[in-house]
This record gives C-alpha cells, structure tokens and sequence, in this order.
C-alpha cells in the first residue's frame, strides 16, 4: 500500500513541532537517547481530524486513496469503516429505518494512544490511533445513539523494528511482525517471571490434599524433550516411574517439592486431524513420537507445528515434560480394520479417557506452567511466526524529524481487529492483552474455561505482540486485573483468572484471605455464567468440561453438586434465567459474543430445571433480590451418573425413576396466555412492533399468566419461557416461589399489591405420574413484577419433584 499521506493524514508524522500545542515534550533519557513524551499521565490525546463520507461506498476516501501517489492511511481507514460498519449491528435499525436513503459515516474523534513501559518509569511509548465514527441519519449532524457514546471505533496499531531511530524516539509500542516471538531476550523475561515466582511466591507449592497419592493427581503419562547433539527427541514417560528422587528422573523435579516439573498445554482441537496417541501406535510412542516425517515419502503423521512450537518454548524454557491431552491420553482408534481388535482398542482409549478426565483439574492445578495457544484454531497451526502482514493492510509512515536530522527512519500502522473500549486497549499493555484473550476463539470453547482457571502459572503466548512471548500471569503478579481501580475496570465480567476457584481448595486465597462459602458460590455462578456462552463441539461433554473446577469448589464448599447447582445453594442455582432476559440493556457491555437462544439437546443430559440441560447464554438473577432469602426445603436428590466414580461429569441417559430433585416448595396454578408480551426494555419499546426483536432473536418468550385468586378475580404476572418453541393457548402451568428478597419494591401507592419482590420457576406438570412432579419451563421475577409474590401468601408448601 502506498506510504504517501494526504494533508490531513499528515498527523502521523509525529514530531515535537506537531505535537507541542498538545503537550508533548521532548525529553533525554538516562543514556541520552532522545525521546518524545506524552503529556503526564495521558493515555490518549484527541487531534483535529475532519472526515465525513457517505454510505455504502465511502467515494470521498476511496478518491484520496486512489493511485500510486494516494493516501495510504486514507485507504486503510476506508477499508476498516467498512468493515466496522458491517460488523456493527447497531445500525441495522438506522439502516432498516431509512431504507433507500443516503447515511453518512463521520470521524467523531481521532486520538493518538500512549501505553506506559512498567519497567521504564513513566516512558510513554506511541501505541496506536483510534478513529471513533458514528453513523448519521438524513439531516442530522449527531448519531442517534449519541448519549450511548461512539457507534463504533477502529484501531490501528503501531508498530516498527526496535532498532529503527525514529522509531526508538517515539517508542514505539509494537514489534514489526516480522520479529520472532521467541527471541532470546523474550524468553529471558519469561524465564526471569518463573524464577521469580519460585523464589517470592507461596503458592507454587504443590496442592496436594489428604488422602491423595501422586498418582491420583498426575497424569499417567507425559512427553520427555531430550536434547543432545543429534538433535531432539520426544517420548511418552509413565509419571510413576518419574520424580522418585532416586531415579534418573529425579533431577526434573520441581526443587524442594518432589513434585515433577512439567509444562501442561491449552490449545483448540480444531476440525483437522493431526498426530495423536491411539493404542496401535501407543507402544511406538513410548519409543519415539516423530518430530517431522522419516522421508519425503514417509505419509504417517508428525508433530504438528504447534506442537512443535511449544517444544521450542520449552527447551528455551528449561522444562523438559510436557503434558498434552492428545498424546498423553489414549485417543479413540478409527483406522483398525478388524472389527475385534477395533472394539478392544476403543474400550482401551474410553477407559484410559474416563482415568485421565476425572484428573483433569489437578493435572492443570499441579502443572508447573500451563501454556495457552490462544491464537490459533488448530495445533497444524504455528504459534511463533507472526503471519506477514498482507501488502494491503500496513503503511509505513518514513520521515525524519526536524532539527535533528540523525533521527529519521519509519514505523508501521496496521488495522487492529480489536473494537472494544478505548481505555483498555493500550492504557496498559496486560489490559490490552487480557482484552485480546477474552476475545480469542480459543476462549469460546467450553474446555478451555478449567484450563485457565485451574492453571496456577499461565502464559497466554502471542497474546499481545506488545508483550513479548506472551502474557504470563501467576496469583501473585498482579499486572493485570486486581491492582487496577476498579473503576477503570471494563464494565464486562472480566479477569476471570482471579476467581476464587483452585487456590481456594485449602479455604484462603493466595494473599491469606478466607475465602467464605458465599464467594465460592458467587464465583461459581461467574464462572458458569462464562461457560455458557462457550461452545462445546461433543453435547456430552456439558457436564465433564466444566467437572475439574465442580471437584475443587465441592472440596472447598464442602457442599453436594448437583448437575451443575450446589445441594445448599440451590434457591440461588435454581434462579438462572436465559441471558439478557432480566436486564436487556446490558448485552451491550457483555462483549462481542454472538447470542445464543436456549436449545434443549435431543438426547437427555440433565434434568430441566439445570442449565447443564440447555445450551445457549444464561445468567443466574438471585442477585437482583435485596438480600435473598429461600423459600425452597431441599428434601434430596437422585442423578446417576454415567460413571460410577465421577459425579461431576455425565449424567446417565436412562436416568430411570432418578434425574430429580425433591423441595418443600409453595406452588400455584396459572393460565398461559398465548400473546407474547413486548420486550420489557425502553430501548426497544420506542420502537414500531415489526423492528422488536422477536423471540427467536432473543431466545426467550415474555407471556402472561393469569392467576385466580382467593376472591374470585384474576391477577396477570409476566413470566419468562426458557424457550422460543410453541405453547399452547391457555395452557395450565404452575409458579414456584423459589426465594423472596427482604425489601418493598417502588413504594408508589398501588401500583402493587404487596411489594415484597420474589422470584421463581415456572412450571408444567409431568402427566401420568402419581407423585407431585414437575418440570421446568421458565422463570418469574420480581423484576417487572412485583405483584406475583403475594400470590403466595396463602399457599402451604408441599413436596414437589422436579425433573
Ligand atoms: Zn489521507
Ligand atoms: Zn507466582
């Protein structure tokens, strides 16, 4: 792409003589290098940018961005608007509203974005540009969305090679993608983290808990790296004949713990096969896992490129174990062509997967480093090469500074596919990293969740360039997440790494705070809350993906799981309602995850009223009840597991007469109304019928229940149905009371009957059955109706089974 700049565009040539009306200095390091500084404590400083153009095709830019000699920056801000633009589902309503008429695309602001070295003082360094744009209507010079903020940003990194004088007197933030990530000096400041960690932090310490043996937490097998002058060999090694200090192992033991020191790995399996251990090539492996092919001709799999890429890491990293499920756990064979052989081999591969899995937890727990491949979707995948930027997708800005002609050289501005809030991007760079794994595909994947949180050392490689080899985080380097005000955290859930999940098994977090049972079970709810907006490729594995963390908050809780709920906890677990259900407005905040509407698998997997039954977002609402109380007695509780050994993984399909669980509960009956009620949410209500969203867009449906009460008449109450299926017109249904908070709702005079606020389940009767047995089908809620709670008053509880 063109490295000319247009007028305007010529802002990028940042020099003390541009920047000074804005506060920018020039100032002399220490080693008498030169450099030019943000204005104290910025994070961002906003310069004149004029910009308006018009949609679908953007011809004002596409003009000065044309040719040879065009604008390069003007091309680059083309493209990433429309692509912004498209990506935004904002505008849908501007777009269906004005239909056939021209819409304007205005640069709202234009800012410059500092991130500050950690290591360096207060030495700013130039990070990125942000270009904030909003879409105008016909005759108007404001977005409609103006009090909401920007409709949308786009970023443009900066990056350069750190040799380069010009870039060296700016700082500027990102490497050139052509630099390796594992380059000497980045693997030093990993290995300097670890050595650290080692010798300052307390909670390396191996987390081994009465009455566990070794081989109750580590995994049976891991791969030994040897390296020598004919290269480097890779074996599987049984862990019971490791760490026995009087071994040729022992030396790889972690120092003064005896426990083996191993790096586990977090990856995305992806859709292609590659290199794994099955049990016809289980014995070769023991021998030799293979590197690359043997010949050219040689067909049988090798160690695909990420693999590969994490031996690397490892060797610089002096760990020579590594863990990975693939290779380490039998994987089900599908070559064998004699049907006997083949069915014996299978049983081998479940068995061995049904040991592994129910460790999975303290495989990560006892990991010495657990390393994520956050940024690619297959292990065929490399993690250290940057892919080269396309021609078309980075500009370099070349200019030497004025009075001094020494300093002249170029950097680079790339699109960044990032589009959250400004503040967090570069505002620190373990924020921005933090930001970039949120939003990684491999944080969308159901099994991925445990790993993270379970893994006391991670390092998150290639996370943000800025950050060398990777993001590493340990409960006790605060970098990222709990040092920073609160209130400039982002306002999604986020910094899940700090939940109080695996450290908390011996009852105090790693800086000697208890934790109580009420933040194990709120963390819980946060972390099933997450987990439900993943994606799980085999619909069994519900259940069993999130069982590692289940096992550690159970021991820590000392409490009954209970499909996905806690035993004592369950007026809370009950309440979970389809996400963005009770709160709608918030599902601006709740990231870019695309929304999921409830689905209830064909074949059974948990009784009805356990989110582990629906797929699709969810989120628990106790919380909205001023201080909840439980109106629910739990009497017990039948689920068969699949495996005998493992309550926290699958349930049994055939669950029989089980699959239930039994409370002393208040229930009443109710009349379904057929009409779906308009979503509760002001936004939405300004808008004409036909744009509302549609139950299928939300995955849920607001009715209307009518309930007879004492005196004869009938009160409505609005209810939630977990799913966007069909009813039938005036179908009965029943409201459970599940818990009631301790407060009046709005005291206008009135406007309801009682004012106490409650919330419960909505449910139907199981037909055919001689005892009161229920189940699921949606959820009430003080939240727009306050009036059902009094519906209760007069109602004895009863037991009830729900299924
Ligand atoms: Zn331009
Ligand atoms: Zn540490």
């Amino acid at each position: 792409m063109s490295s000319n700049l247009c007028e305007k565009c010529k802002f990028l040539h940042f020099t003390a003589e541009s920047l000074s009306p804005y506060g920018f200095t020039e100032k002399r390091a220490d080693n008498d290098e030169l450099h030019l500084q943000f204005p104290a404590g910025q994070q961002s400083v906003t310069v004149p940018y004029g910009c308006r153009d018009d949609l679908p095709d953007l011809p004002r830019l596409r003009e000065s961005a044309e040719g040879e000699t065009g604008c390069g920056f003007c091309a680059l801000l083309r493209d990433s608007l429309l692509r912004g633009i498209a990506d935004e589902g904002v505008h849908r309503w501007a777009l269906k509203r004005n239909a056939g008429k021209r819409l304007t695309v205005k640069v709202a602001k234009m800012s410059i974005m500092a991130a500050y070295r950690p290591s360096d003082d207060d030495r700013s360094t130039f990070a990125a540009v942000c270009v904030e744009w909003d879409v105008l209507e016909p005759g108007r010079d404001r977005s409609v969305n103006d009090f909401t903020g920007p409709d949308g940003r786009v970023y443009f990194k900066l990056c350069a090679h750190s040799d380069d004088p010009l870039a060296r007197y700016l700082g500027i933030a990102y490497p050139h993608p052509e630099q390796h990530i594992l380059s000497a000096a980045n693997a030093k400041v990993v290995r300097d983290q670890l050595l650290d960690c080692d010798k300052e932090h307390i909670h390396v310490s191996s987390p081994v808990r009465p009455g566990e043996s070794e081989s109750d937490r580590l995994p049976s097998r891991l791969i030994e790296i040897t390296q020598n002058q004919d290269g480097r060999k890779l074996r599987l090694v049984e862990t019971k004949d490791l760490g026995d200090p009087g071994n040729a192992y022992g030396s790889n033991c972690r120092e003064g713990t005896g426990s083996i020191k191993y790096v586990a790995l977090s990856y995305r399996w992806g859709y292609e096969d590659f290199l794994t251990t099955t049990p016809s090539n289980l014995k070769e492996h023991f021998h030799n896992i293979p590197l690359s092919p043997s010949s050219p001709d040689d067909t049988t799999p090798a160690l695909p490129q990420g693999f590969k890429d994490v031996v690397d890491i490892c060797c610089e990293l002096g760990i020579f174990h590594l863990w990975i499920d693939s290779l380490c756990i039998i994987q089900k064979e599908t070559k064998t062509v004699d049907k006997t052989l083949l069915k014996i081999q299978q049983e081998e591969s479940r068995r061995d997967w049904a040991t592994e899995s129910a460790k999975m937890h303290s495989i990560y727990m006892s990991s010495y480093l657990t390393i994520f491949l956050v940024t690619t979707d297959t292990p065929l995948q490399g993690v250290l090469e940057r892919p080269a930027p396309s021609p078309d997708s980075i500009v370099a800005i070349s200019y030497s500074v004025e009075h001094h002609p020494d300093i002249r050289g170029s950097f680079f501005i790339q699109p960044l596919s990032y589009t959250g809030e400004l503040d967090h991007l570069v505002w620190h760079p373990f924020l921005a990293a933090e930001d970039a794994l949120d939003s990684s595909l491999w944080n969308t994947r159901g099994w991925t969740l445990q790993e993270r949180l379970l893994s006391p050392r991670k390092l998150y490689i290639g996370v943000t360039d800025m950050l060398g080899l990777g993001l590493f985080s340990c409960p006790q380097r605060s970098e990222y997440g709990r040092d920073i005000e609160d209130i400039k955290r982002p306002r999604r859930h986020k910094s899940l790494d700090n939940l109080a999940v695996g450290s908390a098994v011996a009852g105090t977090d790693v800086s000697g705070q208890e934790y109580s049972n009420e933040n194990l079970y709120q963390a819980w709810y946060r972390i099933v809350e997450d987990y439900t907006c993943r994606d799980l490729t085999v619909s069994t594995d519900k259940l069993p993906a999130l069982s590692g963390i289940a096992r550690t908050q159970a021991l820590a809780l000392n409490d009954q799981y209970v499909v996905g709920l806690w035993a004592r906890d369950l007026a809370m677990g009950l309440l979970w309602a389809p996400r963005y259900a009770m709160n709608p407005g918030s599902d601006r905040y709740f990231g870019q995850r695309e929304r999921k509407p409830l689905v209830r698998p064909d074949k059974y997997r948990a009784p009805s009223w356990s989110w582990c039954a629906h797929d699709g977002q969810i989120e628990f609402v106790g919380n909205y009840l001023h201080r909840p109380r439980s109106e629910i007695e739990v009497l017990g509780h039948e689920l068969i597991p699949e495996y005998d050994d493992n309550p926290y993984g699958q349930l049994a399909v055939d669950q029989g007469a089980g699959g239930y669980v039994k409370l002393r509960a208040k229930v009443i009956v109710a009349l379904l109304e057929a009409r779906h009620e308009p979503r509760p949410d002001t936004r939405f209500q300004r808008l004409p019928e036909k744009l509302q969203p549609q139950p299928q867009e939300t995955g849920f449906q607001l009715r209307r229940v009518q309930v007879a009460k004492a005196t004869g008449e009938a009160q409505s109450a609005t209810i939630f149905l977990d799913h966007s299926g069909s009813y039938p017109d005036a179908e009965e249904v029943y409201l459970m009371i599940v818990s009631r908070g301790d407060q009046p709702v709005y005291s206008t005079p009135g406007q309801y009957e009682s004012g106490v606020r409650s919330a419960g389940l909505v449910l139907r009767k199981c037909p055919g059955q001689t005892r009161l047995q229920f189940e699921r089908i949606g959820i009430y809620s003080h939240f727009w109706d306050a009036g059902i709670t009094s519906l209760f008053n007069d109602c004895e509880p009863q037991a009830v089974y729900l299924v």
